[in-house]
């Protein structure tokens, strides 16, 4: 098995929100991964004392830990789980109903000997490669629907019709896009946060097959200096309209 990864701020002077972790579990069986990308709602956090990697430790934490430990529970399950304890730990001092309160996409991934199970939220991609290098991106489609159709996309946050996110609403995971995929059909898998996925879905000057054969060949640190480098050859977004010009991008590589 080999592992990369690689995750860079967007901006050096401010908190990276992505939050990345992997577990091997003793038994040598298999593992899981867990990729959040913190929403940073302006002009804050709504009515949260909290800031947005706090959010993300606790959730991101407590995703892992019963992804790799509760093999009995489904991702989502798993998912619902860690949204509910991560608000159970702040909802005395803070309004979660607020819309803006701290929120994340999430992509995780959870693998034994006989399958590769996943669960992806918002928009960070996961790719899966199958043994004949054939790379099938999971998407949650909803945002780049919503930009299609040249909706204001910020005012349709968790809202019917919308967009969805981890906030503090278990009952979320019900718009997650899951799925369970033999093991032998799994050769490697990519997770991206759409910091690091903008060569495909922002400045279009790549696909998916290529974007995974760049992780493959030349690791998750290229990828992301690349995504860089095409950034700030248009550092205010003119050429490339964009929300953020920069932003937070990690990658992680799992060849099975
Ligand atoms: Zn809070």
């Amino acid at each position: 098995m080999r592992i990369e990864s690689s995750t860079e701020p967007g901006t050096p002077n401010r908190p990276n929100e992505d939050f990345l972790a992997l577990a091997l579990p003793a038994s040598g069986q298999g593992g899981a991964l867990v990729l959040l990308d913190g929403v940073t709602p302006a002009p804050g956090n709504g009515d949260c004392v909290h800031s947005v990697p706090w959010f993300v430790a606790r959730l991101g934490g407590a995703l892992l830990e019963l992804s790799v430990s509760r093999s009995e529970m489904t991702l989502a399950d798993c998912l619902a789980t860690a949204i509910r304890r991560t608000a159970d730990a702040h909802r005395d001092t803070c309004d979660l109903s607020h819309r803006l309160t701290p929120q994340a996409t999430v992509v995780t991934v959870r693998w034994n000997q006989d399958s590769v199970e996943h669960l992806v939220l918002s928009d960070s991609a996961l790719l899966l490669e199958a043994p004949d290098g054939k790379v099938t991106p999971v998407l949650d489609g909803r945002i780049e629907r919503l930009v299609a159709e040249g909706r204001a996309v910020s005012a349709l946050r968790n809202s019917e019709g919308g967009f969805f996110t981890a906030a503090a609403d278990p009952a979320v995971v019900s718009r997650a896009v899951t799925g369970t995929t033999p093991r032998a059909d799994v050769r490697a898998f990519a997770a991206l946060t759409d910091g690091a996925s903008r060569l495909v879905e922002v400045f279009r000057t790549d696909d998916w097959a290529g974007t995974f054969a760049l992780l493959r060949e030349e690791g998750p640190q290229t990828l992301i200096r690349r995504v860089r480098a095409t950034e700030s050859a248009d550092p205010e977004g003119r050429d490339v309209p964009r929300g953020k010009p920069f932003d937070d991008a990690t990658a992680a590589l799992v060849e099975l």
